[in-house]
């Protein structure tokens, strides 16, 4: 895997659990319950990307990635705020509204249209848009009310596999950040035992290189795990969400 780059969360902690930042080329799934931030860092990522500094590559391939990166967020909750991108980016010194002009936001009501996004974001790089960041909050949620039940298990599988690797082809083809989302209602340590697939939340473990599991701490702080790597040990990281954003 040739010109892999990394994309800053912002927080430092964070990066280096993931070795370094959110990878290229891979899927980067961040589980937690309500609140823990899922959403908070699918923005953060979107300002970064328009941030030079916080984007870890090589010089070869850096100037491609800062040729006007784009990112386009599927979002299917309707969480996306256009208002908190700009507070986060104005606390890089960023122009808000130019940052926010570099996010394709694409507002998904049910799982045929969040995969069929996913699909047109092939088209939108052959118009010749610089994606780089693709993000995917909540990647689970539509499966999960319009496949309820034992008898429709296969096929919300089956679809969920099928709209993985449709972005794993993204990440791999244009050298993209992928990000996906997922809400797990599980007690924390939950995720790590069996109990936990029994809900379903085991879906996922499915496509995703990097899986973080996040969880609430004492006031601004989250707590991030990284588990099930193929090639990082697991381990956790303390960050922040303020009103500047993602940090220490
Ligand atoms: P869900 O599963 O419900 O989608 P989530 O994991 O996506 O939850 P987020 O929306 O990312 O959760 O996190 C919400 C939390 O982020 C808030 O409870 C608050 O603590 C923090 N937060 C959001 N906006 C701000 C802000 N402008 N300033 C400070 N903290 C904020
Ligand atoms: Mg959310």
């Amino acid at each position: 895997r040739k010109n892999i780059w990394k994309l800053s969360t912002g927080s430092k902690n964070l990066d280096e659990i993931l070795g370094g930042g959110l990878e290229s080329q891979s899927v980067t799934e961040f589980a937690g319950m309500f609140g823990s931030g899922k959403t908070q860092i699918a923005h953060q990522a979107c300002v970064n990307l328009q941030c030079p500094e916080r984007i870890i590559a090589d010089d070869a391939i850096k100037e491609e990635i800062l040729n006007e990166p784009k990112a386009v967020y599927i979002d299917t909750e309707g969480t996306f705020r256009p208002e908190r991108i700009v507070q986060m980016a104005e606390a890089l010194g960023l122009d808000g509204q130019e940052v926010l002009n570099n996010i394709f936001v694409a507002r998904a009501y049910n799982s045929d249209m969040q995969m069929l996004y996913a699909e047109n974001v092939e088209n939108l790089i052959r118009e010749g848009h610089n994606i780089k960041l693709v993000i995917v909050d909540s990647l689970t949620s539509t499966f999960r009310t319009e496949y309820v039940g034992r008898g429709k298990l296969a096929e919300r599988q089956q679809k969920l596999g099928r709209h993985m690797a449709t972005l794993n082809k993204l990440a791999d083809l244009y050298n993209c950040v992928v990000i996906v989302t997922n809400q797990v209602a599980a007690r924390p340590d939950a995720i790590f035992g069996a109990s936990e697939q029994a809900i379903g939340g085991h879906i996922v473990g499915h496509a995703a290189t990097f899986r973080i599991f996040l969880r609430k701490a004492k006031g601004d702080k989250r707590v991030a795990k990284l588990y099930d790597s193929p090639h990082l040990p697991d381990a956790e990281a303390m960050f922040r969400i303020t009103e500047k954003g993602i940090h220490d």
